[in-house]
């Protein structure tokens, strides 16, 4: 089987080869580090987390980037409000973007580039555009002349025509007249209002347009064209466009072999926007108490380009199906088999969920079949239990599919344990008892846990707990 990919630019699922076999470069389109982020923001997190490890489960190595926006308007206008000064805010929602995704066990970037660490590179680059003739100063502003760049609409597929309208009656008047076309957009932008945040450029104070931002970050994290670039599905146009039309036009080569977008979030059936003040933080759901293992599930588990529809409802429902998978995950890391040989037809029935999981998730990712299979996986692992003879090596072999499984889902990690108060302080005095060779109390204290479902090991490194 080959792993094929929808590329939202050939508009095909394609067969995914990258550039060097066996190694892929990747790059998402972080957040604006301005606020906590909402559930679109995590959705893409989550989707391309959960694409990443599947990759790796592949066996390729992946070189995954995401960056931070920690500057522009935004930024500005929110820390006017919290009294702080841009950066203190960017690194604020920095922060807050790195332990809310931690959470949702979304891996860590293996670079988190911020736009404000790469103005010498983004000032080269919009020089360099300007001597091959590609864009145009204006008072201190930069231009993309879009026109010049022959596929300019390539990757949209929309009318840009009437979209770049749209657009242009948001712009400033000042913008709008000194740009010679409508579609044309902003590389650079002078900045000289006091006390506001802009670095120095040959054509003045200013800061990066947004598009730039990204382009930059590309090139000097990767220098080469990367297989994939990922982000929602509102940012194929205008950001990905520009994106690529700047990129190319300095590079002479493509920017992006695979352009993989995420469909939109929908809350209780409406589309999830400002406008309609429907904004639900990640920040704010774990804080009323949402299991994040069960948010991140529900992120994971709807196709990535099929919109997400949520509501209180679609989230319990999942809690009760990630609860399910969890429970047999559970029953096979505590069974104990008392047969000496496997089963030749276990293990076939396995070796046919572990293909029906690959072509599934081979199929442009798609987990909504994949999580079939899980299910599939975990009946079987059941029945296995439930016959009185079973082997140990069959329990492994379905304990150790599962768990990798859970793991490409994000949520493997239901064996750390949520010790209450008492049980932490049980565990507390064990340790003192332990040191003081009071081995009886010790015991005691073990047994007494184990009753709660909860079992103490002893290491080199102390204490660990596990679910028993
Ligand atoms: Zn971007």
């Amino acid at each position: 089987m080959m792993l094929t990919l929808y590329n939202t630019y050939s508009q095909q699922k394609e067969p995914f080869e990258p550039a060097q076999p066996g190694q892929i470069t990747m790059y998402l389109c972080g957040p604006t580090v301005y606020n906590y982020i909402h559930i679109g923001n995590a959705r893409s997190a989550a989707a391309f987390d959960t694409a990443r490890r599947y990759f790796q489960y592949r066996g390729y190595q992946v070189h995954f980037v995401s960056n931070f926006t920690d500057l522009g308007d935004k930024v500005l206008q929110q820390a006017a409000k919290e009294e702080l000064t841009e950066a203190a805010l960017a690194e604020k929602y920095a922060q807050a973007f790195a332990a809310d995704t931690a959470k949702l066990n979304i891996l860590p970037a293996d670079e988190r580039p911020r736009a404000s660490s790469y103005m010498a590179p983004m000032v080269t680059f919009v020089a360099a555009l300007l001597d091959r003739g590609m864009a145009y100063e204006v008072n201190g502003n930069v231009y993309f002349k879009t026109k010049e760049f022959p596929d300019y609409g390539g990757l949209a597929h929309q009318n840009l025509a009437a979209l770049t309208e749209n657009a242009a009656g948001r712009l400033q008047n000042q913008e709008q007249d000194e740009k010679r076309d409508a579609a044309d957009f902003a590389l650079w932008k002078k900045e000289e209002r006091p006390g506001v945040q802009a670095w120095p450029s040959p054509w003045g104070p200013g800061r990066p347009g947004w598009h730039l931002e990204c382009s930059v970050m590309i090139d000097e994290l990767f220098g080469q064209t990367i297989d994939i670039h990922a982000g929602g599905v509102d940012l194929t146009f205008p950001h990905h466009t520009n994106e690529r039309a700047q990129s190319e036009s300095r590079y002479n080569r493509p920017f992006v072999r695979y352009w993989l977008h995420n469909g939109f979030v929908n809350i209780n059936d409406e589309k999830m926007s400002k406008s309609l003040d429907n904004f639900v933080t990640v920040h704010d759901l774990l804080t009323a108490g949402q299991d994040p293992l069960v948010l991140r599930y529900f992120l994971s588990k709807t196709h990535y380009r099929r919109p997400l529809s949520y509501s209180q409802e679609h989230l319990d429902q999942a809690g009760r199906e990630l609860e399910r998978l969890l429970r047999t995950a559970r029953s096979l890391a505590a069974a104990k088999g008392n047969q000496e040989s496997g089963s030749v037809a276990f293990q076939e029935q396995l070796a046919l969920l572990q293909q029906r999981f690959e072509a599934a998730m081979d199929d442009d990712l798609n987990t909504e079949n994949a999580l079939t299979v899980l299910f599939d996986l975990a009946t079987m692992g059941n029945k296995l239990l439930d016959s009185s003879d079973y082997a140990q090596v069959d329990v492994q072999a379905a304990r150790s599919l599962l768990e990798e499984w859970l793991a490409i889902f994000g949520v493997a990690n239901w064996q750390e344990v949520a010790l209450t108060t008492t049980q932490q302080e049980l565990l507390a005095e064990r340790a003192t008892a332990r040191a003081a060779k009071d081995y009886v109390r010790s015991d005691a204290i073990r047994d007494q846990l184990a009753e709660a479902g909860i079992l103490v090991r002893d290491t080199a490194e102390g204490q660990t707990v596990e679910y028993l």
